[in-house]
């Protein structure tokens, strides 16, 4: 498994969910956006090679990690023996639950925001969002996933398999494809769906505090963190304070987290 998920294929997989996730928005789009699409979409591209480049980097920490724990069997698989596919669904939803305290904090904590708000200033949320991230957020996020793999003692090919499935889900979550609502909310049932995150890009910060899942819904109901709303023809995407097209630049993304024109945000409690 761990050959059919290796760097190659899965940068491959992305690569094809991208373009028919991109053919897609031309056919069915949710929003018909102002822009130039490719013009607006090249600081994504460029976010997204560097998102890449830093978890290739920091792969090695959850190797070692995962090495560790699983050649000194330790951690809560092996406390017992269960059927592969029992621990399969235990260690994703492990990470999954890790991911969401990793992005909860990215919100309530100031410095931590700062990083993540590249990822929020986004006005024109498409699939090329689903990677806009900063490479310190890509850091925080792999940090949070060490604890996890060592409590469970979850091996590799486990956590590759997560990030594969995360990735992929991350796309179809950020597409501008109109999907019809019954479905959606079939799907919210047990996974996050491109609704229900689209929430959480929301200029309302009600809704910003909110649907901070990443693949299974259940998080944000069991923290009570859950809204099952979506009134788009009145959501704004993106935030106050960074509008200005110097800021949406792949330069300015990257400036983003030490530039002084967050404080009034922070101001406001996140
Ligand atoms: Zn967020
Ligand atoms: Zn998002």
């Amino acid at each position: 498994m761990t050959v059919l998920l290796s760097s190659q294929n899965r940068v491959l997989l992305l690569i094809i969910g991208c373009a028919v996730l991109w053919s897609l928005e031309s056919v069915m789009p949710l929003y018909r956006f102002r822009d130039h699409r490719l013009r607006r979409t090249l600081p994504n591209v460029g976010l997204t090679v560097l998102v890449l480049l830093t978890n290739l980097v920091l792969s090695f920490a959850a190797a070692s990690v995962a090495g560790f724990v699983v050649s000194h069997r330790i951690g809560l698989l092996f406390l017992t023996r269960l059927p592969l596919w029992i621990e399969v669904i235990i260690g994703v939803a492990a990470l999954d639950l890790f991911a969401y305290v990793a992005h909860v904090l990215l919100h309530k904590m100031p410095l931590a925001w700062r990083f993540h708000r590249v990822h929020h200033s986004e006005e024109e949320v498409d699939v090329t969002t689903a990677f806009r991230q900063h490479p310190g957020e890509s850091i925080w996020r792999v940090l949070w996933q060490l604890p996890a793999i060592a409590l469970f003692g979850l091996p590799l090919w486990l956590v590759v398999v997560y990030l594969t499935v995360s990735a992929v889900n991350a796309q179809l979550e950020h597409a501008n494809v109109r999907l019809r609502e019954p479905l959606d909310r079939l799907v919210r049932a047990l996974f996050v769906t491109p609704n229900m995150h689209k929430t959480h890009h929301s200029r309302r910060q009600t809704e910003t505090d909110s649907n901070y899942s990443n693949i299974f819904s259940l998080w944000d109901r069991v923290f009570g963190t859950y809204t099952a709303h979506v009134a788009f023809p009145t959501l704004r995407y993106g935030l106050d304070d960074l509008d200005e097209r110097e800021t949406q630049r792949l330069r300015g993304l990257l400036a983003m987290p030490f530039a002084s024109h967050g404080a009034p945000l922070l101001a406001k409690g996140r």
